[in-house]
């Protein structure tokens, strides 16, 4: 994992010994010594991190924190800011202005190393998903992707894997303001439970019965469900070994006995405000996939979807000798809807239509807004006659009841006309394919509109 990290702070000898260790990791690694030097380098180069001291002349760690979180180009960098460790109100602080993580000086290596790598895990991930959903140009993204700041506005959902009652009772109480706190002995039990219920953070006592914590890390790693929770481990001093592998393990950080009841809490809400983060971008990145193969009026499959899908399942069938349907629907006369009811009339009859289309048809069926009233279904599996009566069925249902429009109150009678197509012998294109199909679609206008018309194979 090589990445580029900025140290901004004013006494050099702090530079240089960040720098030396991050270096030892081969990391990048860029100084600045005053705030104003660091925030012009963050919007110059690409950072994937940076190291802030508070104390500095000029502007302090905080204002250079609240100004890479305030700007859209610096926002996403991730910010540790180095506390003195008797300054517990400089945490508090530093959340509200956005910052990412801690550190307490003088900085202890196994934190250093962890809090870095956990946050350009995260970065890297996070420029990933934004990266592809801005690919896909989905519209309004960068509101939904901004990475939210401070509090939680929700209290998160926490599952506390922890045998000993007083232990529970502590971390619950020190919890209660930010996280609704379940609280687990039996790690077996837990597991099941993180499966169960939307929980945002599990933490993970090293000190549990018989049992090895770093197994729950592991399984939790694995199944589907849990994949994505965020783990904190609670370990002693002394198990600095245990807390590697765990993090070998993908468990996202750590704490040491005793707890400091503020770090316990600011830990456990950057976890979850970081998952939040990556369950929005996820969700979104979906999202925008979804919209590029769908058409926004009828919610159907889009052309775009039809013309890659269609090549593939046209070869499977090839592949498999089975037979494979498509037929082509297009409304008649269907300016007139328009002309009578206006556009919105329009939009109105071609939302039913979809419906009626979709109530016609199989799960398996693949059903396509093909263009303006034009209309497209791909039958995977199914013989010319099937295809024939499948064609039946559509007609006679948009026929068969008037459409309301909601747009001018009124209602309209709509028929269809199809032409089918199935496809004749291995070789034939999926283009060969539609075009036979349409072929039919204009024997059927030709014939004088709602019907079917067909070539058998
Ligand atoms: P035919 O029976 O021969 O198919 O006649 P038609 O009027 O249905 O065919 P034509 O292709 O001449 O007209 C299609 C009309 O569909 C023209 C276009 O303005 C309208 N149209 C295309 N897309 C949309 C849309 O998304 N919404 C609305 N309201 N109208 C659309
Ligand atoms: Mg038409
Ligand atoms: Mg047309």
């Amino acid at each position: 994992m090589t990445a580029r990290i900025l140290v901004v702070d004013d006494i050099p000898a702090n530079v240089k010994l960040l720098e030396a260790r991050l270096i030892a990791e081969y990391f990048e690694v860029l100084t600045a010594a005053d705030g104003m030097t660091a925030l012009s380098i963050c919007d110059q180069t690409p950072v994937d991190l940076v190291l802030l001291d508070i104390m500095m002349p000029g502007i302090d760690g905080f204002e250079v924190c609240q100004r890479l979180k305030t700007n859209p180009r610096t926002a996403h960098i991730p910010v540790v800011m180095v506390t003195a460790l008797d300054q517990p109100a400089d945490r508090v602080r530093g959340l509200q202005v956005g910052a990412d993580d801690f550190l307490t000086k003088p900085v202890n290596d196994l934190q250093l190393m962890t809090r870095v790598k956990s946050l350009i895990r995260f970065k890297a991930l996070s420029d990933e998903l934004r990266l592809r959903a801005e690919t896909a140009h989905s519209m309004g993204l960068e509101a939904l992707l901004a990475p939210h700041q401070g509090e939680l506005e929700e209290p998160g959902m926490v599952l506390l894997v922890e045998g000993r009652a007083n232990a529970q009772d502590r971390m619950k109480r020190a919890l209660s303001g930010v996280a609704e706190c379940v609280a687990i002995g039996d790690p077996q039990a837990a597991l099941f439970e993180a499966a169960e219920k939307p929980y945002e953070l599990v933490i993970v006592s090293s000190a549990l019965e018989n049992y090895d914590p770093l197994r729950l890390c592991s399984q939790m790693r694995s199944l589907e469900r849990t994949r994505f929770i965020p783990m904190l481990v609670v370990a002693e001093h002394g198990e600095e070994e245990l807390v590697i592998r765990a993090l070998e393990l993908g468990v996202n950080d750590y704490l040491l006995r005793p707890l400091d009841p503020n770090e316990l809490v600011a830990r456990s809400i950057t976890q979850i405000r970081r998952k939040r983060y990556s369950d929005r971008l996820r969700a979104s990145l979906s999202q925008s996939v979804e919209f590029a193969v769908t058409d926004a009026l009828t919610g159907l499959n889009n052309r775009r979807y039809l013309d890659t899908h269609l090549a593939t399942l046209v070869e499977r069938s090839w592949r498999r000798d089975r037979p494979l349907s498509v037929l082509i629907t297009d409304i008649d006369h269907f300016k007139a809807f328009n002309d009578t009811h206006g556009h919105e009339g329009g939009d109105d009859v071609l939302r039913e239509f979809a419906r009626r289309v979709r109530g016609a048809v199989r799960g398996a069926d693949l059903a396509c807004r093909y263009g303006g009233e034009e209309f497209v279904v791909v039958m995977p599996d199914t013989t010319f006659e099937i295809a024939a009566q499948v064609a039946e069925r559509l007609r006679a249902a948009v026929a068969a009841a008037p459409f309301k429009i909601s747009a001018s109150g009124g209602a309209a009678t709509v028929t269809t006309s199809v032409g089918i197509a199935t496809l004749e012998k291995a070789g034939e294109g999926a283009d060969a394919l539609l075009r036979r199909a349409d072929k039919a679609l204009y024997q059927a206008k030709h014939d004088g509109r709602n019907r079917v018309v067909g070539q058998a194979a």
